[in-house]
């Protein structure tokens, strides 16, 4: 099978080509979320909103085949299509006409490589605010002068 990779899959080819990874991976990013969520951690960010009602309400794969027919429903339902995107710290749950990634583009998926600060579409856990903090103070302590005690 050719493939592009994660999120570099377009929707509207899925009928021609079905990459059951991709599809697996995002299962995956929204029980992981709805696993966080129940576990009783939040969510921010501006897509915040609409990704908690749609971890609650995605079909779970566990233990389970995903075969062509479990994969075109879940990527029919746009609300069900979650990206993880560690890299920026942030889930993506993709609308396209909110994404700032390609406005110019065709495709309809996320370039997850091109991620712009500010899109409607990020979501952070506790965790990636708590990871982002974290890569902020290390930026924050590399970019401090050396002192003389530390020469
Ligand atoms: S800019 Fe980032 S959050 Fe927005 S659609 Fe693209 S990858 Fe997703």
């Amino acid at each position: 099978m050719t493939s592009e990779g994660y999120a570099s899959r377009s929707r509207g080819g899925i009928h021609e080509l079905i990459d059951i990874e991709t599809v697996r991976a995002i299962a995956d990013t929204l029980a992981a979320l709805n696993d966080t969520l129940t576990a009783g951690q939040g969510v921010s960010g501006p897509a915040a909103r609409r990704v908690i009602r749609a971890a609650a309400r995605a079909p779970r794969f566990e233990g389970s085949i995903i075969n062509h027919t479990s994969a075109r429903r879940l990527l029919a339902n746009q609300d069900a299509v979650l990206y993880d995107n560690p890299q920026a710290l942030l889930l993506c749950h993709y609308k396209r006409e909110q994404a700032l990634c390609h406005r110019a583009g065709i495709r309809d998926a996320p370039q997850l490589d091109r991620c712009v600060p500010g899109c409607g579409n990020i979501v952070r856990t506790d965790h990636h605010a708590m990871s982002l903090r974290e890569r902020a103070a290390t930026l924050d302590r590399a970019s401090r002068p050396c002192t003389a005690a530390g020469r």
